[in-house]
């Protein structure tokens, strides 16, 4: 990476605001090299700087997984409810340009779900064109018709205030014990507007609880991410799923 100037990159990454690297410079709190780097318009290398000690965190852009606990919003509105930012580590919500959600999961959907400051990588986990999968559980108020199935994977079904029907997508029906309870799991490869729940709407069922267990090659059953946890990933992983 490129040399920027050490306010610009102190700024960028949340560390402090612009006027704030003026003292953290003086009082040695960077270094380079070894060496304090004592003026905030110095222009340095993010990855050979060391901040209190520490490497620069994600220098090149961060990716992070969360678990989505219910009765968060995937938006910055307080009138809406409690964020998912605000489960984030103060210096990620300082980042610029801001760190923001790959996609969106409603406020009474949990699961895996993504973020980043980079764009670039926003753009193209968010693409249908790239057709990653996306897993999700779901339990409906009533029976799935049989030939529900056949009419997801067809491609054909075009949804209310849609112009283009949805990709082919993959339902699996687990269980049909109960009439006002059955489960199953959908697995899209694009990201519509509440997608699940009118595709389920389409075939007369209610969504009552959606979860989603995988993006791309991530797993939520696979990993420990506990509610309302949040983990960096690595820029290998992440091109993976890309
Ligand atoms: N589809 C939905 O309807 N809701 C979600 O949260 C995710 C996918």
């Amino acid at each position: 990476n490129a040399p920027e100037r050490l306010d610009r990159l102190l700024s960028r990454l949340g560390y402090c605001t612009r006027a704030e690297a003026k003292r953290w410079a003086r009082d040695g709190r960077v270094l380079l090299h070894g060496e304090p780097v004592a003026r905030a318009e110095a222009k340095v290398t993010p990855r050979d700087v060391l901040i209190d000690g520490e490497p620069a965190e994600a220098p090149d852009g961060l990716l992070a997984l969360m678990h989505k606990p219910r009765g968060r919003v995937c938006g910055h509105d307080a009138s809406e409810g409690p964020s998912v930012y605000d489960l984030l580590p103060e210096r990620w919500r300082a980042r610029r340009p801001g760190v923001e959600t790959i996609g969106r999961l409603d406020k009474d959907t949990t699961g895996l779900l993504l973020l980043t400051d980079d764009g670039d990588l926003l753009h193209r986990l968010a693409s249908p064109k790239k057709r990653v999968e996306k897993v999700y559980e779901l339990v409906v108020d009533a029976p799935i018709p049989r030939d529900a199935v056949d009419l997801f994977a067809s491609g054909s079904l075009t949804l209310t205030g849609e112009k283009k029907p949805c990709l082919p997508a993959k339902l699996i029906v687990s269980e049909r014990a109960d009439h006002n309870r059955t489960r199953a799991s959908l697995s899209v490869t694009e990201g519509k507007f509440h997608q699940v729940k009118r595709m389920m709407r389409a075939v007369g069922c209610e969504v009552t609880a959606l979860h989603r267990e995988s993006f791309g090659g991530m797993a939520l059953s696979r990993m420990e991410l506990r509610e309302g946890e949040v983990r960096v990933l690595s820029r290998e992983t992440a091109l993976e799923l890309i």
